[in-house]
């Protein structure tokens, strides 16, 4: 019998700082300084002082975002994330600067990039490793990483530069009983589906323990339950740590609990890890002090739909660009 903690970011986007992030606080809509990668790392280091076995994983959306982390193309992220010490992350926008550069900053990772659909157009073979296995106390774990499939669909062409994506099913069974040949008592899904095509992903695959659920930024405040799988997202932009705990007995998982850990503002930063946020942030900091104009509106990702239009308005008057 084993006791482990999940612990989840997806689709930080770049936030490396704290930020204003929306609540809905007795039914007023309010906004709470939240985030940042440096008190991230203090509530990770907390639950790793506590729990025997704690495991960190990324749903991606990471590498791309914010305007310090685009302009460096990623680059600048790399010794925060190492400094987190991930288990294994997959992603989506991480491919903004093409697979290839992408594999450049893969190689500077401690730790994996998993995609079970990512294949190479020339060869079809897979781009990154589909796959991993975990021993954590007496149980092993097999964690198959799914990528957004939509890269080489909707999003502009050079992101998807040589390679294809599949929907991530079509080799998972394979992929499952390859880990269980090799001993894995837990299967662990490492996704960018997003969360209405991961439920069908549970409901198709019987043995799939658990869902790490990216992409649609859904603040799951308990894990959803599909076909005996747990599906846990975290919100997004790192304004929460998802923890998922799970006792594990001979391969099923006989107790869980889990919380949706809020960023909070009362929570001290990392000095180690702040340290590298500065040095990522330092080339940008004066231009991002410049007040280029002034809204009374919140302008947040929520409202975007609703504000594209306004917002495009705006960056169009303060720019003089056309889009
Ligand atoms: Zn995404």
């Amino acid at each position: 019998m084993t006791t482990m903690t999940f612990l989840q970011l997806n689709d930080v986007h770049g936030y490396l700082h704290e930020h204003p992030e929306w609540f809905l606080q007795d039914g007023k809509e309010t906004f709470r300084q939240v985030g940042g990668y440096a008190r991230l790392k203090t509530m990770i280091d907390r639950i790793r002082a506590e729990e025997e076995h704690v495991l960190l994983f990324d749903n991606g959306d990471t590498f791309h975002g914010t305007y310090p982390v685009v302009k460096t193309k990623g680059e600048s992220l790399i010794p925060i994330l190492n400094e987190l010490g991930f288990d294994a992350m997959t992603g989506h926008w991480d491919f903004a600067y093409g697979p290839e550069h992408l594999q450049q900053l893969v190689q500077q990772l401690h730790y994996p990039f998993l995609a079970n659909n990512c294949f190479q157009k020339e060869t079809d073979e897979l781009l990154f490793p589909p796959s991993m296995l975990l021993p954590v106390g007496d149980t092993m774990i097999g964690i198959i990483g799914i990528a957004s499939p939509i890269i080489d669909k909707t999003m502009p062409a050079s992101f998807s530069e040589g390679v294809y994506f599949t929907n991530g099913d079509e080799r998972l069974q394979e992929e499952i009983d390859h880990l269980k040949e090799r001993g894995a008592e837990l299967i662990v899904i490492l996704s960018h589906l997003g969360f209405p095509q991961e439920t069908k992903l549970a409901e198709s695959f019987d043995d799939i323990d658990i869902i790490l659920s990216g992409h649609t930024h859904n603040r799951l405040t308990e894990p959803a339950t599909v076909n005996d799988t747990l599906l846990i997202q975290s919100g997004c932009h790192g304004s929460f740590l998802g923890k998922l705990t799970v006792t594990v007995e001979r391969g099923k998982i006989v107790h869980y609990t889990h919380d949706l850990l809020e960023a909070e503002a009362s929570i001290p930063e990392h000095a180690e890890t702040k340290a590298l946020v500065d040095e990522a942030m330092a080339p940008f900091e004066q231009s991002l002090q410049q007040v280029i104009g002034t809204t009374e509106l919140p302008l947040h990702c929520l409202f975007l739909l609703l504000f594209k239009q306004r917002l495009l308005d705006f960056i169009i008057n303060c720019t003089n660009k056309q889009f």
